[in-house]
Formats: structure tokens, sequence, C-alpha cells
């Protein structure tokens, strides 16, 4: 079969759009949609300096990847941030993977560890957690965001960049739905932005597995082994239970992602009176101290 868009052989079927697309037209309609999105959103302004988080899997290397295809081109410089959780056996795979593509693409790497900006690895703090109420992935990613936050400032970056996805924004608002947090809801709207250091998600409008295919078809080396704790959290029962009725009814994640943008920019704008600032690190929050600064608070008085 043809390619729709040119005289190549298909190699990737668009089920939601119904195209049938070349490996190259294939590419260059994920650099464009990650590219109108970047516009539309007003995420990266001229001159500024972004930090890019990147984990060693695919999202994040092929964001990486479009970035510096991008930077090349326009304004904007980027450096690459790696956190490093402590996670014995599976982050040390991803960080060679990291500093090797890296290399090839000559984008400058920093890597900061959980050890040593908090004194804690991941697993010593989850050792330390009272009951296993809380999850590995909300403590892990509690400390995530205040380690690129902390990357991002000392680097002297503008902005935030991660490879969060549409399937991850989805899932996301289902989470934050199912634990009652509306405030959460409003804090996704990508017009959003009142952060510190903007946080910008320029592969939120596509799905997780034409992220796959990219990388896939662009030879990109990321890491298939999964964290160990990756399955301890409702997300993994969410990402099935979209995958399964997006089998059955092609492009309803599509229709989800857009509703969510809806109801978020509403949520935003009605939350918009109870927007407080974080006493202790001046991030948004809605009452006297953040959620991560109140997590790392707490983690430590229990160790003492
Ligand atoms: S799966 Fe959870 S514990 Fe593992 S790296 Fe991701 S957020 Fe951290
Ligand atoms: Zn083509
Ligand atoms: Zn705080």
């Amino acid at each position: 079969m043809k390619c729709d868009r040119c005289e190549n052989e298909s190699a990737y079927s668009r089920k939601y759009s119904g195209e049938s697309l070349c490996s190259e037209c294939f590419s260059n309609s994920i650099l464009r949609k990650t590219a109108k999105t970047i516009s539309k959103y007003n995420m990266i302004k001229n001159g500024e300096l972004v930090c890019v988080g990147v984990s060693g899997g695919k999202d994040s290397l092929a964001l990486l990847d479009i970035l510096k295809k991008m930077s090349d081109t326009h304004n904007f410089e980027i450096v690459a941030v790696t956190i490093d959780e402590g996670i014995p056996g599976y982050r040390d795979e991803a960080l060679e993977i990291v500093t090797e593509f890296c290399k090839k693409l000559d984008v400058k790497l920093k890597i900061y560890s959980y050890k040593n900006l908090f004194d804690l690895t991941l697993e010593e703090s989850l050792e330390m957690r009272e009951d296993e109420k809380t999850s590995s992935c909300a403590i892990c990613g509690t400390f995530r965001r205040r380690a690129l936050d902390h990357a991002a400032e000392e680097i002297g970056a503008d902005v935030i960049a991660t490879g969060h996805n549409l399937d991850d924004g989805i899932q996301t608002f289902l989470i934050n739905t199912l634990s009652g947090d509306t405030n959460k809801i409003g804090w996704m709207n990508p017009e959003k932005n009142s952060m510190k250091i903007r946080k910008i998600k320029p592969f939120s409008a596509i799905y997780e597995s034409e992220i796959v295919f990219y990388a896939f078809t662009n030879n990109l080396p990321f890491q298939s082994e999964p964290c160990p704790h990756m399955n301890e959290a409702i997300r993994t029962e969410i990402r099935e239970f979209f995958n399964s009725l997006e089998e059955k009814h092609v492009g309803i994640k599509n229709n989800m992602h857009n509703s969510v943008l809806k109801i978020s920019q509403i949520m935003n704008e009605s939350s918009d009176k109870e927007k407080r600032i974080c006493e202790k690190c001046g991030n948004e929050c809605s009452g006297k101290t953040c959620s991560v600064c109140n997590m790392i608070t707490n983690l430590k008085k229990e160790r003492s």
C-alpha cells in the first residue's frame, strides 16, 4: 500500500484519521503536531533555555530528538536533565542510554539524584513511609517534580519540557477525578502557566502509540525494561481501560483529550481565586504549603 502523502510504501496506519503514511511522512506529522502544540500555547519563547526532562523512556527521548531538531532552526536552546531516583538495577541502564544519546545529538546533559538532593533514594523513602497508602509513584513523582524544578533553576532555564503524551493526560484527568482532586484538574490546563518556571508538555496532543512508533522508526535507543514499581499504581489499570475503549471506538482518546482541555479550562477559571503560593518554595498550591514540600517534610519527620 502507498503512503497517502508521497510515493513511498506506507509503514503506519493512523486509524483515527484513516491515513496510511510512510515512515518519513509519519515522522514529519509528529514534528508538525508538536510544533503546533508549542505555538498554540506559546510554550517556548524567543531566546529561551529549555530544560528537557529525560528519563530514558521512549517519550522523553523522542521529545529530546524533536526539540533538538527544532532548536537547530529556531531561536531557543535545550539542556537535557536526568533524575536518578536510586532504583537499583533500573536506572543504570537508562543513564547509559541517555548519556550516549545526548552525545550523539550534541546536547548538554546534567544528572541529578534524589540522594544528593533529598538525602534519600526512592528505595530508602519507600522503607520509611508509614503505610502503603501513598504509592511509590506518588512519592517518586513528587520528588521528581522538585528535582526538575531545582535542576531548571540551577541551569537558569526558563521552561521545563517533559514527554507526557495524550494518554498520560487523560489518565491523569481520570485519576484526579477519582480522587476528588478538582483543583488539580484546573492545573492541567496548558494555558495556565503561572509557575516560576513554566512547565510544558509538547506531546500532550499525541497518542502514546504514535510516540512508540516514532521512536521505533527513528531508531531511538529507548529503555524497554519498565520500572519495578510501575504496576503498583492505579494508572496501569486506567491505561488498559482507555486502550480497550480505543480498540472498540477508534478516536475516543482524542475526544477525551478535547473534553479534558475544556473542563480543565473551566475548573481553572473557577478556582483562580483560591490560588496561593507555597510558603516554602514559592510554587503555586491550594494550601499554605505545596504537596511536594509537605511530603518531604513528613518523610523527614518520620526518619528523625
Ligand atoms: S514508575 Fe513510579 S516509581 Fe517508577 S520511576 Fe515512574 S514514578 Fe517513579
Ligand atoms: Zn510518505
Ligand atoms: Zn512548596
